[in-house]
């Protein structure tokens, strides 16, 4: 950082006890030995593991040390080609005929089998991609099987979720999923498509592939028939190559806006099905009813957990002028207790940053902001010298045209603004080009409903942040994407549809 952060008021005042108390602690950290990470992983086509025609191969680090972790198969033109063919002759040859009951055992199968290997899949996502080992634990796994056990349910059921209509599959689907929830992301994907009878391609992120691999032998485990799921790993121009694909009969993105819009612009003419979940900048409305210390957990939930990598991340704090001080005051407090660190220590409440691309973007906003005049608070405690970490971060003295208002930064760093009225509360939430997220905290009902009735987000939450179920539709308007993923509407998105008896 070239920029000198303001401290928190706490590190010299009351709670200087509490933060000393903070410092001395016994790290907990979680075993790494219940994972075997090889040394080379293949792409999954066919049912079997193979590497790319032209052997090549990317690798894999681990954030939190920069330690290599793996070398990975990167996937060409030629090998979506046979990944694609693959997943075609699994559909035609059997898995769009089978009745749903079979598909949904099938799903229940790799639910059961993730949730067995819990403690495997939570470790190899901190190692792989930078996040507590609390969250890959509690959150990310216990969340990716849920999603397979809903969709598992739907499976037989499909006749229901669109009532008076009836649904088919639509073929081979093309997934490509970003590198901050990859199992949950690849659960989210996955689940859906072969509970509506298609089959898959899947293309992880190039940082974070072990997980979807991880599934993929799990899946194999399943006696899934071969085909029906293909992971092709590599960069962005394999994702490029799996979207515009002739054989691909729908395309389900969730990564940054620049990207969908290219893939929408490919794919534009073709007939071919597409959702995009893409970026967002969800603001977090706090009037000044609220109850304070739960919009203090809810607004440090809402932008450090996952380090701030989520999309529907609360990364603008718009706080009603009467509270704002006292708000701003408790927020400073509050993360001088974030402890950043480790991911696979128990402890840690913010891990690592995912890549050193992504940690200098970070940095590059924050002293944006501070060359702009806005007031920087970051906790007085070090965060690691090695590894790729970021220490929580409260930007705020907004005009609210400095780009950390308006960009997202996908970091943990969060943008305050203030305002004085409803309406004003509104227009300053929706003066951005996303439209995924916010949050609202307010004791009154009435100001809920005529708040979230003007807000132009995907989603919004109140009272509470970033709470997900899969029987809920999740997505986004404007420049977040369109498509839903979760609940009936989620289904919908992988299904033919037409009037029953047409
Ligand atoms: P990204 O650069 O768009 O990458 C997403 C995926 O697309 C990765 O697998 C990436 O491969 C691949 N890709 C890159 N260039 C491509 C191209 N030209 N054609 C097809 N695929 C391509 O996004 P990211 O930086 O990984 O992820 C962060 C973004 O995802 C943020 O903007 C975040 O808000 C968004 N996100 C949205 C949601 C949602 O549900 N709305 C959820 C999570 C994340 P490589 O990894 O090899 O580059
Ligand atoms: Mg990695």
């Amino acid at each position: 950082m070239t920029t000198t952060p303001h401290r928190a008021a706490g590190a010299d005042s009351g709670t200087a006890g509490l933060a000393r108390a903070f410092a001395e602690y016994v790290p907990s950290i979680e075993a790494r030995d219940v994972v075997t990470v090889r040394p080379r992983y293949g792409l999954v086509i066919d049912g079997a593991e193979r590497e790319a025609r032209e052997g090549r191969v990317f690798a894999t680090t681990e954030p939190a040390t920069g330690a290599h972790l793996a070398d990975v198969a990167e996937a060409g033109d030629g090998d979506v080609d046979d990944a694609v063919a693959a997943a075609r002759r699994a559909y035609e040859g059997g898995w769009r005929d089978l009745p749903g009951r079979a598909r949904a055992k099938y799903l229940f199968r790799i639910a059961r089998l993730l949730q067995d290997r819990s403690r495997e899949f939570a470790v190899l996502e901190s190692i792989d991609g930078g996040k507590p080992i609390r969250e890959s634990r509690d959150i990310d796994v216990p969340l990716a099987a849920a999603h397979l056990f809903h969709h598992a349910g739907w499976a037989d059921k499909l006749e229901y979720a669109v009532p008076g209509m009836s649904a088919r599959p639509l073929g081979v689907v093309g997934q490509i999923i970003p590198w901050n929830f990859p199992l949950l992301m690849a659960a989210w994907k996955i689940a859906p498509a072969l509970a509506c009878g298609n089959t898959v391609v899947l293309k992880p992120a190039e940082t974070t592939p072990l997980t979807a691999l991880l599934l993929a032998e799990l899946i194999a485990e399943a006696d899934l028939p071969p085909g029906v799921v293909n992971v092709v790993t590599g960069p962005g121009t394999t994702g490029a190559a799996l979207a515009a694909h002739p054989g691909v009969d729908k395309v389900a993105f969730t990564g940054s806006t620049g990207v969908g819009k290219a893939i929408l612009r490919a794919l534009a003419g073709t007939g071919t099905r597409l959702t995009l979940e893409l970026g967002g900048k969800g603001a977090n409305i706090v009037f000044d009813d609220a109850a304070l210390d739960q919009v203090v957990e809810g607004i440090v939930d809402g932008i450090f957990f996952n380090q701030g990598h989520v999309c529907c991340a609360g990364s603008r704090l718009l706080v009603q002028e009467g509270v704002a001080g006292e708000l701003l005051d408790r927020l400073r407090r509050r993360i001088e207790l974030l402890r950043v660190g480790d991911p696979l220590d128990k402890n840690t409440d913010v891990g690592a940053i995912n890549s050193s691309a992504q940690l200098e973007r970070i940095r590059g906003f924050v002293e944006g902001a501070a060359a702009e005049g806005c007031r920087i608070d970051q906790p007085a405690r070090a965060i690691p010298s090695e590894g790729l970490f970021f220490p929580p971060t409260i930007v705020s003295g907004l005009g609210g045209s400095e780009a950390i208002a308006r960009e997202e930064v996908f970091g943990p760093v969060l943008a305050v603004q203030t305002f004085r009225t409803e309406a004003e509360a509104v227009a300053k939430a929706n003066a951005t080009a996303y439209g995924l997220s916010a949050g609202i905290w307010t004791e009154k009902g009435s100001r809920i409903l005529w708040t979230s009735q003007r807000l132009r987000a995907g989603v919004v939450w109140a009272n509470c942040f970033n709470q997900f179920d899969p029987a809920s539709p999740f997505g986004g308007v404007r420049e977040s994407g369109f498509g839903r993923e979760g609940g009936r509407q989620g289904l919908a998105e992988y299904l033919s549809l037409a009037p029953v008896g047409a």
